[in-house]
């Protein structure tokens, strides 16, 4: 079935509002959006690329989804709420299937989250999705980058690697040994989940906070830089999961771990005071690992007990 631009944005992603806070939603030349005066506005857009973000022929749902949850997690990385977004969708061809699939992909995610649709662009092109992403915040405080101090813990959601490890099974670069495994892992990096309630948690507790998309290492520099010191990785103290053992031997997992993209997870700085509560608060959300400490000398370092270690991992750079 061929269909025209009209077609698309009409039958696909127009729908019956599910927010009192958008007054004016697709369909004109711009959206209307309430704004509550109680909150701050927090935004920001990410674009994902066929062959660069995703291999060609990832499905459909999959990539709707995950154009949203990689916006949604810098939302969470802000300890903020998500609630509406922007899409600019760029296609080669207007398949009536990969864009039902598509925007069920999407949907799906964003009824998850009350989020809202409520604009966009449609062209012809090489796939390139853009969603640009709107979340709300106390006026208070919110996460940054740059708030942390020489002492403070690093932590880390999750388990950093189990996506770059999925990745590599979905290019059948990786020997799928155990299926099970390699289901969850391909999982991790095809649907990543937003650590937005967690983020809401550390809004109060953590000093400074950045979600992990380019690799571990590369984004702690990149917190370290905003925060204007360094760190200590404790090699030994990183999180390791049941599914990459079984497929990984130990010591093949490190670059995963240490340079591996994707996993959305988020890093976060804890003053040595705030620890106890931070414990607490994030017992019940997700499995949290405290993996180094910041420190005042610039370099981010690894170390297997006193020994340091040079580690290779090089983060994702899209003009290296
Ligand atoms: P304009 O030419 O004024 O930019 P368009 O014809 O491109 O308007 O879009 C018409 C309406 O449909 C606008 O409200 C726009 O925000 C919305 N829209 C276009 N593409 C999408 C899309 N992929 N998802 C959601 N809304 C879209
Ligand atoms: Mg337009």
């Amino acid at each position: 079935m061929s269909l025209g631009e009209f077609d698309i944005i009409a039958r696909y992603f127009t729908r019956r509002s599910r927010r009192t806070d958008v007054l004016l939603g697709v369909g004109d030349d711009a959206a209307v959006l309430q704004m509550p005066s109680d909150r701050r506005l927090v935004a920001a857009v990410d674009t994902i690329v066929q062959d660069i973000h995703f291999p060609r022929g990832t499905a459909a749902g999959d990539v709707g989804y995950r154009a949203l949850a990689v916006n949604i997690s810098d939302i969470a990385a802000m300890g903020a709420v998500p609630v509406w977004f922007t899409l600019s969708l760029s296609m080669p061809t207007a398949d009536a299937d990969w864009i039902a699939k598509f925007a069920a992909g999407m949907f799906a995610l964003a009824d998850a989250y009350d989020m809202e649709l409520v604009g966009g662009d449609t062209v012809k092109g090489p796939l390139v999705i853009t969603i640009q992403i709107f979340g709300l915040v106390e006026t208070d405080r919110w996460l940054t980058r740059s708030g942390g101090k020489p002492g403070d813990l690093v932590y880390v959601s999750g388990v950093p690697g189990e996506a770059a490890v999925g990745l590599a099974l979905v290019q059948h670069k990786l020997d799928p040994s155990d299926i099970t495994s390699s289901t969850l892992l391909q999982q991790k990096f095809l649907r990543p989940q937003p650590r937005v309630a967690l983020g809401r948690r550390l809004r109060v507790c953590a000093s400074a906070a950045q979600d992990v998309s380019d690799g571990l290492l590369t984004d702690l520099s990149k917190l370290c830089a905003a925060s204007a010191c360094g760190a200590h990785v404790d090699l030994d103290a990183l999180p390791r999961s049941a599914a990459m053992n079984s497929l990984l031997a130990r010591e093949t997992q490190e670059p995963f771990i240490l340079g591996g993209g994707d996993d959305y997870e988020l890093l976060f700085t804890v003053p040595p005071a705030q620890v106890p509560q931070v414990e607490v608060t994030i017992a019940n959300e997700v499995r949290c690992t405290s993996i180094g400490h910041l420190v005042e000398e610039k370099n981010v370092r690894c170390f297997r007990g006193a020994q340091e270690v040079q580690t290779i991992a090089s983060g994702f750079d899209h003009f290296r």
